[in-house]
């Protein structure tokens, strides 16, 4: 363990009375940094939780400048002004027919959108180019840093400490982002409040409901300890949703097969095939083409709900 970082032991978030049981413990695979940290889930509602866990003040420890969503959000130089407009045309159609993952959206006439966890910028910047008005929150200095030199209005900082908006969001989203929060029923509380009547809130997070939680175990790539301070499932993320006055209305199991690959990486790299595990645990950053090579087990294994990610659609409960 790290001397600097302190480590708290929290019950369940939904309140239920305190009736866990120990699932896995693990370590940070993606940074190497020490420590041991256990997972437990509370049987009463089915919750899965890193717990104990470290405090909000310790846990940029584990978020070094180079941590991956920091980097690879960051908008080339030659994209910032112009894109060539057949090249985001056939972004956009290749997006429509294969549904592959990340940012399914609800149809919605562009409006006021706030991305939770923007990190360098990349996504706000696309939506603007789609008419969108953005904001952002995000929680290192120097990503937020990125993401305002680009001339967007974010707050750095945990979203625990985001001021009010001026008015309020048509669309809230996420990625990969609810899973890091240390209070997620209060965070979407805080979200809802600062959304329209009918306004989406569209949120990415690993699934551990698929069968790659049970078959890596502690080498399963998106487990990602200690960072990940909830293991979500459809079932689960749903009472969430619940407690914080959202309603779920769609889950999406997105049409990628990183999860299982990286994890198959960690795996190889442990019994000695260092190469070829190291490429494996890059697949998720470099996957390109692979994504169309992979497709067809990618759409059924989503046809199932066990790929390792589900991106879901909530509405605000009136
Ligand atoms: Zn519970």
């Amino acid at each position: 363990m790290i001397d600097s970082v302190r480590l708290e032991d929290l019950p369940c978030p939904l309140g239920c009375r305190e009736n866990d049981k120990m699932i896995m413990s693990g370590s940070d695979l993606l940074h190497g940094l020490p420590g041991e940290f256990t997972i437990v889930k509370c049987c009463t509602c089915g919750l899965m939780r890193t717990n104990p866990r470290p405090t909000p003040e310790g846990i940029g420890v584990y978020y070094p400048d180079d941590y991956g969503p920091y980097v690879g959000t960051l908008v080339p130089q030659s994209t910032q002004n112009q894109s060539s407009i057949i090249k985001k045309l056939l972004k956009r159609v290749v997006r429509q027919i294969f549904k592959f993952n990340t940012n399914t959206l609800p149809q919605l006439s562009s409006g006021r959108l706030l991305e939770v966890g923007c990190a360098s910028g990349i996504f706000l910047h696309q939506m603007v180019g789609q008419g969108w008005q953005v904001e952002g929150v995000e929680f290192s200095a120097k990503a937020a840093m990125s993401a305002a030199e680009l001339g967007y209005r974010v707050h750095a900082g945990p979203l625990e400490t985001a001021p009010e908006p001026s008015e309020p969001f048509d669309l809230i989203v996420g990625w990969m982002v609810l899973e890091h929060l240390h209070d997620p029923i209060n965070c979407l509380k805080k979200l809802r409040e600062w959304a329209k009547p009918d306004a989406w809130l569209v949120l990415s997070v690993p699934n551990s409901g698929s069968f790659d939680f049970r078959l890596f175990k502690e080498k399963l790539y998106s487990l990602h300890l200690p960072n990940h301070l909830y293991h979500f499932t459809p079932q689960t993320i749903e009472k969430v949703l619940e407690a914080s006055g959202w309603t779920l209305s769609k889950v999406h199991h997105q049409r990628v097969l990183s999860n299982i690959i990286a994890s198959t990486g960690y795996v190889l790299h442990d019994k000695g095939f260092t190469n070829l595990g190291k490429r494996m645990i890059e697949f998720p950053a470099h996957a390109g083409k692979w994504h169309f090579v992979l497709y067809p087990l990618s759409w059924l294994l989503s046809a199932f709900g066990q790929t390792g990610r589900m991106t879901i659609w909530a509405r605000k409960r009136i």
